[in-house]
């Protein structure tokens, strides 16, 4: 067993969510919502794995509430505008409006039609809690499990805020390099492997990139990735607005 300061430990629980926060971007977002990008099975995965280990989420209701956010910006439908809803209450409540959509089983049946489970789906990865109980163990086994309580707790609060962040303060102020609701701001970028270059993904939100700056991190990597045959970045949506984000099939 590891014996680690206070200050390591947060620094894990930063690098734990920053892993999450990857496949976030990567994997829930540009790959499955968007068709922006696809991934090498391996890569995806691994992904699929990390996913299953630190936050537990299910895809298919990930990318539903998503792709609906899309379809409605700041509309009454939206499931978590701060303009409808307040920018305090998504900020800091955004894992209950998330919570509130994600259990409509119209919504799924919408907006991830396409994404039907398979049998790893079945099996394993729709069992969150048994990923972030197991993902938990391993902190116990590799810290002992005071320092995997820190660990655990920080990645959970901060992962949450970052998300409440983009959908809350994304959509309500920072920089508007193009003309729609949602907002630039670097800070957050940086925090969330590019997802707070909002305002640029709202305006090509087929594209693997969100904006040409090295602030979108999350395009880099996807980048890196693809030179590595990891993945593909599907360059031809880069710089073409597409009034239909929501690839749904049928
Ligand atoms: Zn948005
Ligand atoms: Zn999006």
């Amino acid at each position: 067993m590891l014996s680690v300061s206070l200050p390591v430990a947060l620094l894990i629980a930063f690098a734990v969510t920053q892993l999450a926060n990857v496949v976030t971007t990567l994997y829930l977002h540009r790959t499955l919502s968007h068709r922006a990008m696809s991934l090498s099975a391996p890569l995806e995965f691994v992904m699929r794995t990390v996913l299953w280990l630190t936050i537990g989420i299910d895809r298919r209701e990930w990318v539903a509430v998503h792709r609906k956010h899309h379809v409605f910006s700041d509309e009454p439908q939206d499931p978590h505008s701060p303009i409808q809803k307040g920018v305090w209450h998504v900020t800091f409540g955004n894992v209950l409006y998330y919570r509130r959509e994600a259990d409509k089983p119209e919504t799924l049946a919408t907006y991830a039609r396409d994404l039907e489970p398979d049998r790893w789906e079945r099996m394993v990865f729709s069992h969150g809690m048994v990923g972030v109980g197991l993902g938990i163990a391993l902190l116990v086994v590799l810290f002992g499990p005071l320092t995997a309580a820190v660990i655990a707790v920080v990645h959970t609060v901060l992962y949450i805020f970052l998300s409440g962040c983009v959908n809350g303060l994304g959509h309500w102020f920072g920089r508007r390099a193009h003309d729609n609701k949602a907002t630039n701001q670097r800070w957050l970028a940086l925090l969330t492997c590019g997802e707070g270059m909002h305002n640029e993904h709202h305006e090509y939100p087929r594209s693997p990139y969100f904006g040409s700056s090295w602030w979108d991190l999350g395009g880099r990597l996807g980048r890196m990735f693809a030179r590595f045959h990891l993945a593909v970045m599907h360059e031809s949506t880069r710089y073409s607005r597409d009034n239909d984000p929501v690839p749904v099939g049928g």
